[in-house]
């Protein structure tokens, strides 16, 4: 089995650690603590719009936001991007710094300045799209209703709240990580790169 990725593009996940062997959704206290959480984390995203479209928009005209089609950098730390302004996110991560901070704290925040002043990618900037035009490269994937459907399916011995896992780990966020837990985070996440 290889990596996949889960309702958005981006984060990617050892099929092994988040599959059964007939391709459900393992139950959630049979996952590794990591990718569980990445995983919790990303039913929360899903449905959230691109983070450069609001950055434009704002509050008052959210409805004019893309939905969020990519997930970069680290949970609770992510940067949420549409097709659109993927190619922002690319050129900033390759050419403006952002690879400095892979891993670091304050990496979505670094990502929202840049753009917020102004900042792009130059016409003809492609992002990851020479990826994404592989059919061998496209991941599999199912609507997040579905993955919350299945999840919860699968999860049918105890009554599950996702709420109480989101909140652990939104909780988790106030303390510091350990130098440790932030080096393991890193070895988990890919990052975009056009060689792929
Ligand atoms: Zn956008």
């Amino acid at each position: 089995m290889g990596k996949v990725s889960v309702g958005l593009r981006g984060w990617r996940f050892n099929e092994a650690e988040i599959f059964t062997d007939d391709e459900q959704f393992k139950p959630l206290d049979e996952m590794p603590k990591d990718p569980k959480q990445r995983l919790l984390r990303l039913l929360t995203l899903v449905d959230k719009p691109c983070d450069a479209c609001y950055l434009i928009h704002g509050e008052a005209d959210k409805q004019q936001c893309n939905p969020a089609a990519f997930v970069y950098g680290e949970p609770m730390d992510e940067v949420l991007l549409c097709a659109d302004h993927e190619p922002d996110f690319v050129y900033w991560y390759q050419n403006a710094g952002g690879s400095d901070l892979r891993g670091e704290e304050g990496f979505a925040d670094a990502f929202h300045q840049w753009f917020a002043d102004s900042n792009r990618a130059p016409d003809g900037f492609g992002g990851t799209e020479v990826v994404e035009t592989d059919p061998e490269a496209l991941p599999d994937l199912p609507d997040a209703s579905d993955i919350r459907d299945r999840l919860e399916e699968n999860y049918e011995p105890h009554t599950i709240d996702l709420r109480q896992y989101i909140d652990d780990s939104d909780a988790e966020q106030t303390d510091q990580p350990t130098e440790e837990e932030l080096a393991e985070l890193d070895l988990e996440t890919e990052y975009p790169s056009r060689e792929e």
